[in-house]
């Protein structure tokens, strides 16, 4: 069936709806199909066997297959087992992956959940905001700037509008649409202007649609393929992390087949032992579990992120998050309240405040029919500004609603941020009255004035100055303030219009803002106010919330627009609020705050507000008060709409990345210290195995990555918004992590060397090597104890992170599982006296003060680097 070629009366008709929307009966007798195609899942054997893409994984199975089949061959059981050992080992972490991906795929669901687009319908009357999947044919869509459509609809109604077809047609420039035509019935798809389609995008103007197709039925729903498989998309740091392991395996391959080859040609009788000791190596070498270790400590952080109304669309942006230091924010509704109520009123040349008296008719009606307020459950929705004005007719005893019944609404210009205005042309009694409302500065351009004599004539000087004054008194006291004007005319114009007044609005800041800003300030970031409204008004708002203390830091679209790139650059660092500005103002500040080295976080609402977004670092969406267009392109979004949120998510970004670094030194000096350790023992005791091979499996991929997790959960370090953030490009290794992995991996190193040599001299081979494996696996606990903190251990309460206890008892009883039962045998290990036990504890406790030592040095190192005072100066700007 087409709609295009039908009236829109018609349409409602046939599809048994109404204006006022479908009735709660009408909406359950509808099928509720509106969804495109189903996402496909992949199975979980798929997912299981991906485990095992792997190339270390895959050097494993090999050799666990080939110790299986040379111990079957040779009859040797130790043979067998070892490879059956491998092969257990692997399994348990593909179990782990799997678990993991899982995990992060189910968090993910749960994010896609909470971004789920959702459409403003009438029903019986009323707003609501509802699911799309929810939309049956029938209901009536409302449609604004920014929104995307949610069903192909017929409309009804239209004002302004227009909409981007290009995910459609591929037209790039938008197309006018209209409620009021009927076309032919074979006009092409492209030129149906009486129809949107789903998917497409308001990019200006207002409108009402009857729903004619949902979901597969929609012209989209023909076309679209089933959307592919959720996938979790790599953030930098774990793409560089993936890049340093693919080199590392190819390093430690070709050092393994050498070792392989000179192995086999010192001992020509002996191939299996050369081979096993090369897998050994590998195995040492390659930090197996990192990347599944970062991909849960990520995806924990997205999740407690969520928790705290944060919502990462872009896996990237939690680490960029953390380097974030400067943040530009909107102002209404995320620095204040988005509560306004009218509190002070100018007319007849005279400014009232608090109770306000004998208001003109023409104001009364300008604030009540320049008003695009809907209702939703008896209360006013809509624009937060528009609302106060209708709470405000209500206080006087005049209802918006009644108000348009008897004026009812001929045409309109819908409110764009550009002009920073609107107007309807209203039916008063017999004449056409145009009502405008909007910024002062803009509106008085357009006004003229009533004399005396009852004739039109330009506002003169004296008349604007009093205007000037009563705006600027208004605003002085962070009030938002709206012109009023009118006209009698046939023509929608906004041109010598009757000025009638001034309504002040206030919108208190947030509570929690003012500290939000210290923290923010403390923490060496820039809070940036970005406003469309006054100057006044803004530094009024700003210097309460502690964002500027003084007018010089405040620039104005205007001024901006003057300014040169180069003046830009030279001023920007001292400017904290940007009043009066436009879209393009936005991206403009975006880029010239980046040229100077900056990590900016930007929020945007509008429609127009994309770009600014998208050029942002990081790109915050509004959760409640944004367009559908703007979360579309934000990487993070912020559910609550307030700055204290976006405070919150960059400590959880800098949370993260702290977390990331201290399992990466941890499994990276674990690595170093296997391989340094097996090169060591092997060159200073050729004669002796020092590790066997399954042994090093064991350590590399339980006693290491269970603790490498439990360090993702680790509290925050005491200081983490009290110092400036990261520089972006340094990398992972940068600030002694490296070091620190290469110097402890050395340490490792020669205590695990020191008790195989002990266990040697004691007891022999079999000694030396439980020696080596419990020194190696002790080690890591007592390590983990010490870099859970980057500060002195002794003072860092380890209830506070049960994960780490968790892993530690675990491990431990792993450990002792081991000792006391048949396992050890399969593991090659033998039984130890008291004593030995003893030496390996005390060796092991080294491995933590020495790692407590090294932190002092790298703080002390730090602090000659850097001239702390001067640090602490810049932070607290
Ligand atoms: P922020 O960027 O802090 O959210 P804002 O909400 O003030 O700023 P805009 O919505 O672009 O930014 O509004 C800019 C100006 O346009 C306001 O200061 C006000 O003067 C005017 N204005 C806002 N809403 C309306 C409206 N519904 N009708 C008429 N004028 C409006």
């Amino acid at each position: 069936m087409e709609y295009h070629n039908l009236s829109a009366k018609q349409v409602l008709s046939h599809l048994g709806a109404s204006e006022t929307g479908l009735t709660e009966e009408q909406v359950n007798q509808r099928p509720k199909d509106n969804e495109l195609a189903k996402e496909k899942k992949k199975s979980w054997i798929k997912k299981f066997l991906n485990q095992f893409k792997d190339l270390t994984i895959l050097i494993l199975l090999v050799a666990a297959a080939i110790s299986i089949f040379i111990g079957a061959f040779r009859k040797e059981i130790s043979e067998a087992v070892d490879g059956g050992i491998i092969l257990f080992i692997v399994l348990m972490n593909a179990i782990f992956g799997l678990v993991q991906e899982n995990k992060a795929e189910k968090s993910l669901d749960a994010l896609k959940k909470m971004t789920r687009p959702e459409a403003l319908v009438l029903r019986n009357g009323q707003i609501e905001k509802i699911a799309i999947d929810k939309i049956v044919v029938g209901d009536v869509v409302l449609l604004d700037a920014g929104g995307f459509l949610p069903a192909d609809v017929r409309l009804i109604e239209s004002a302004g509008l227009e909409v981007d077809e290009s995910s459609l047609t591929g037209e790039s420039l938008p197309v006018a649409k209209r409620a009021d035509v009927t076309l032919k019935k074979d006009c092409p798809l492209a030129d149906r202007i009486n129809i949107c389609y789903r998917g497409t995008v308001v990019t200006s103007g207002r409108g009402k649609g009857v729903v004619v197709a949902t979901g597969k039925q929609t012209e989209i729903g023909k076309i679209a393929q089933s959307i592919s498989t959720t996938q979790a998309e790599l953030t930098p740091l774990q793409k560089s992390i993936k890049e340093v392991g693919r080199v590392l395996t190819y390093v430690v391959l070709a050092i393994a087949v050498i070792t392989f080859v000179l192995k086999v040609v010192a001992r020509p009788g002996d191939p299996l032992e050369a081979f096993l000791t090369a897998v050994a190596i590998s195995v040492a070498a390659i930090p197996e579990s990192m990347p599944a270790v970062i991909t849960i400590i990520i995806s924990l952080g997205v999740a407690r992120l969520a928790k705290q109304k944060a919502i990462v669309k872009h896996m990237h942006s939690v680490e960029t998050l953390g380097c974030c230091d400067v943040i530009c924010s909107d102002k209404t509704g995320t620095i204040t309240q988005n509560k306004m109520t009218v509190h002070s009123a100018y007319f007849d040349a005279k400014l009232q405040s608090g109770t306000i008296k004998n208001i003109p008719p023409r104001l009364l009606q300008c604030l009540l029919l320049c008003n695009d307020v809907g209702l939703s459950g008896g209360k006013f929705v809509g624009d937060a500004s528009e609302v106060a004005l209708c709470n405000f007719g209500k206080s006087l005893g005049e209802d918006k609603f009644d108000f348009e019944k008897q004026n009812p609404r001929l045409d309109e210009l819908p409110f764009d941020s550009d002009r920073r205005r609107m107007s309807v042309q209203s039916r008063v009694g017999q004449q056409k009255i145009v009502f405008t409302k909007g910024a002062v500065d803009g509106l008085l351009a357009c006004c003229a004035f009533i004399d005396l004599q009852g004739k039109i004539v330009p506002l003169d000087e004296k008349h604007v100055l009093a205007i000037e004054q009563a705006n600027k008194s208004l605003s002085g006291q962070g009030q938002r303030v709206l012109g009023f004007a009118y006209k009698q005319s046939d023509a929608l114009t906004e041109k010598d219009l009757v000025f009638v007044g001034l309504v002040g609005m206030q919108d208190p800041p947030r509570k929690e803002i003012e500290s939000a800003v210290k923290k923010c300030k403390r923490a060496g970031m820039r809070p940036v106010m970005i406003t469309g409204d006054h100057k006044n008004t803004a530094f009024a708002i700003a210097r309460q919330c502690g964002i500027a203390n003084s007018e010089a830091a405040v620039l104005t679209g205007q001024e901006l627009d003057k300014l040169t790139d180069s003046q830009l650059d030279e001023q920007i660092e001292n400017i904290s609020v940007f009043a009066r500005v436009s879209p393009q103002n936005k991206v403009r500040i975006v880029e010239a705050l980046k040229k100077r080295g900056h990590i900016v976080a930007m929020t945007g609402d509008g429609v127009n507000d994309a770009p600014s977004l998208k050029k942002a670092s990081i790109g915050i969406g509004m959760g409640r008060q944004g367009t559908d267009v703007t979360k579309e392109v934000a990487d993070v979004l912020i559910s609550d709409d307030n700055f204290a949120t976006i405070v919150v998510a960059v400590e959880e970004g800098r949370k993260i990345y702290q977390n990331i670094v201290k399992a990466v030194k941890f499994l990276f000096s674990a690595n170093a210290g296997e391989l340094m350790s097996l090169f060591l023992a092997t060159t200073m005791f050729p004669k002796f195995v020092f590790l066997y091979p399954v042994q090093i499996l064991f350590v590399n991929l339980i006693t290491d990555s269970l603790p490498a997790v439990a360090l993702g959960v680790e509290p925050p370090e005491s200081d983490l918004m009290a110092i400036p953030p990261r520089d972006s490009k340094k990398g992972l290794f940068a600030d002694g992590t490296g070091l620190s992995a290469i110097v402890l991996g050395l340490v490792q190193t020669l205590l695990t060397v020191l008790a195989f040599y002990i266990g040697i001299v004691a007891g022999g081979q079999a000694t030396g090597v439980t020696m080596a494996f419990y020194t190696l696996n002790i080690i890591q606990m007592f390590y983990l104890a010490s870099i859970r903190t980057n500060g002195n251990m002794f003072k860092s309460n380890p209830c506070k992170n049960k994960m780490f206890l968790v892993a530690v008892g675990f491990c431990f009883g792993l450990l002792g599982l081991i000792a006391l039962t048949p396992l050890k045998t399969m593991l090659k290990l033998a039984d130890l006296s008291v004593q030995m036990w003893a030496v390996i504890f005390a060796l092991s406790l080294v491995m933590m003060f020495a790692s407590e030592a090294f932190k002092l040095v790298l703080k002390f190192a730090s602090k000659r680097r850097f001239n702390p005072i001067k640090t602490r100066k810049e932070v607290s700007k």
